[in-house]
C-alpha cells in the first residue's frame, strides 16, 4: 500500500520528521507515490518562496562541508533556520551519498534550527534536480529561512543547481592563479560570488593574491550586469569572515529584490522547470507504453545497424503513443 504522506499541518509546523518524510515521499521511485507527492507539494505552495536559496559549489576538498557547517551555525546564531540539501549526481552509492552524510556536519546536524538532507540517490523518478526543487519547496513550507544547496563542482550539476537558486556561490581555495578551470568552463556566467576558503595560517597571503586575481578576471567578464560578482576570502575551519560573506549575500538579496531581478530569476527558473517537467512526463508515458516496450529493442538495433534513421525510429515510437 502507498504510504500516506505527512499532513500539511505537521509540515508547516516545522516538524523535522514530517519534513524528512515529505522529502522521502517526493523522492519515492514508486509511481503510486507520485500522486500523494504532487498533492502535498501543491498544498504546500502557498507557504513557499520566502526563503533565500543559496547554491554552494566547489571541487572536492575545497571545504564545502566545513563551510556549510560553520556558515550554517553562523546563520543560526543570527536567528535563521537553515536547511541543507545536496545535489550529487555523481554518487555511485545507492540510497544516499557521502555528500549528505550527516557526520560531516556533526555540530550543525545537532542544532535545533538546522535540517540536513542527504543527496537523493541516482535513479529517483524524474531525476535528482527535479526532486531537489521539490525538496526546496518543502523546506520553505517547513519554515526554513535559508536553504543551502551543495553540489560538487563537476559540470552539469552546477548548471542545474544554478537553475534553482537565488545566489550561486563558488567555493575555491587559494591558488597561484594558474588554475583557470572555473573561468574556462564559463562559470563566470553562473556565479554571484566567489569565496576563497582556507584563508588562514600560511595560506593567508596566497588567498589575498587569489582574491585579487579573480577580482580582475571577473571585472573583464561581467561588465554589464547590475550585480558584480564579489570575491571574498574566509576560513571555514577558523570560522573567520563568515559574517562578511553573509553580509555580501544580504546585499545581493536587497538589491535583487529592489530591482525585481530576484522575482525575474525565479520566474525564469519556473518556466525552465515547467518545460523540463513536460519532457520528463512525456518520456515516462512513452516508455510506459506496452507497444513501445515491445518494439523499442528492435528499433534501437536497427538504428545501431544503420538500417533505420534515428528520426524515423523516433517518429514510429511517437506514433505508437500519439495515435
Ligand atoms: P569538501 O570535500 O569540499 O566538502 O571539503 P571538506 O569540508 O571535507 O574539507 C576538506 C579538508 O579541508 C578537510 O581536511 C578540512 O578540515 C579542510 N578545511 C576546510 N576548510 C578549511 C579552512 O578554512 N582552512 C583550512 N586550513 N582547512 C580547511
Amino acid at each position: 500500500m502507498a504510504p500516506t504522506g505527512p499532513s500539511l499541518e505537521t509540515l508547516t509546523s516545522g516538524n523535522r520528521r514530517a519534513l524528512a518524510k515529505s522529502i522521502t515521499l517526493v523522492e519515492s521511485k514508486r509511481p503510486q507515490d507520485r500522486q500523494a507527492a504532487t498533492t502535498l507539494i501543491e498544498s504546500a505552495l502557498p507557504h513557499t518562496g520566502r526563503s533565500l536559496r543559496i547554491g554552494i559549489s566547489g571541487v572536492p576538498g575545497v571545504g564545502k562541508s566545513t563551510f556549510i557547517e560553520s556558515f550554517g551555525l553562523h546563520l543560526i546564531s543570527a536567528g535563521k533556520r537553515v536547511a541543507v540539501l545536496a545535489v550529487d549526481p555523481s554518487s555511485p552509492v545507492a540510497g544516499g551519498s557521502i555528500l549528505g552524510d550527516k557526520t560531516r556536519m556533526a555540530e550543525l546536524s545537532r542544532a535545533e534550527a538546522a535540517f540536513i538532507r542527504p543527496s537523493p540517490s541516482a535513479g529517483v523518478m524524474g531525476g535528482i534536480a527535479q526532486r531537489t526543487r521539490e525538496a526546496i519547496l518543502l523546506c520553505e513550507a517547513a519554515g526554513y529561512d535559508v536553504i543551502l544547496i551543495e553540489t560538487v563542482g563537476v559540470g552539469q550539476s552546477e548548471v542545474e543547481v544554478h537553475g534553482m537558486v537565488d545566489f550561486f556561490m563558488l567555493l575555491m581555495v587559494p591558488n597561484a592563479g594558474d588554475d583557470l578551470q572555473g573561468i574556462k568552463r564559463g562559470i563566470t556566467e553562473l556565479v554571484d560570488g566567489v569565496v576563497i576558503n582556507k584563508a588562514d595560517g600560511e595560506s593567508l597571503g596566497l588567498a589575498m593574491q587569489t582574491k585579487q586575481f579573480y577580482q580582475s578576471a571577473f571585472s573583464i567578464f561581467r561588465t554589464q550586469d547590475a550585480w558584480k560578482p564579489q570575491i571574498m576570502t574566509c576560513s571555514a575551519l577558523k570560522r573567520e569572515n563568515l559574517d562578511a560573506v553573509w553580509e555580501m549575500i544580504c546585499q545581493f538579496e536587497a538589491q535583487a529584490r529592489e530591482s525585481g531581478s530576484l522575482a525575474q530569476r525565479r520566474a525564469t527558473q519556473n518556466i525552465v522547470w515547467l518545460k523540463k517537467l513536460i519532457s520528463t512526463e512525456l518520456e515516462a508515458r512513452i516508455l510506459a507504453s506496452e507497444e513501445v516496450k515491445q518494439s523499442y529493442p528492435e528499433l534501437e538495433a536497427q538504428v545501431a545497424a544503420g538500417e533505420l534513421t534515428p528520426f524515423s525510429a523516433a517518429s514510429q515510437i511517437l506514433g505508437m503513443v500519439f495515435k
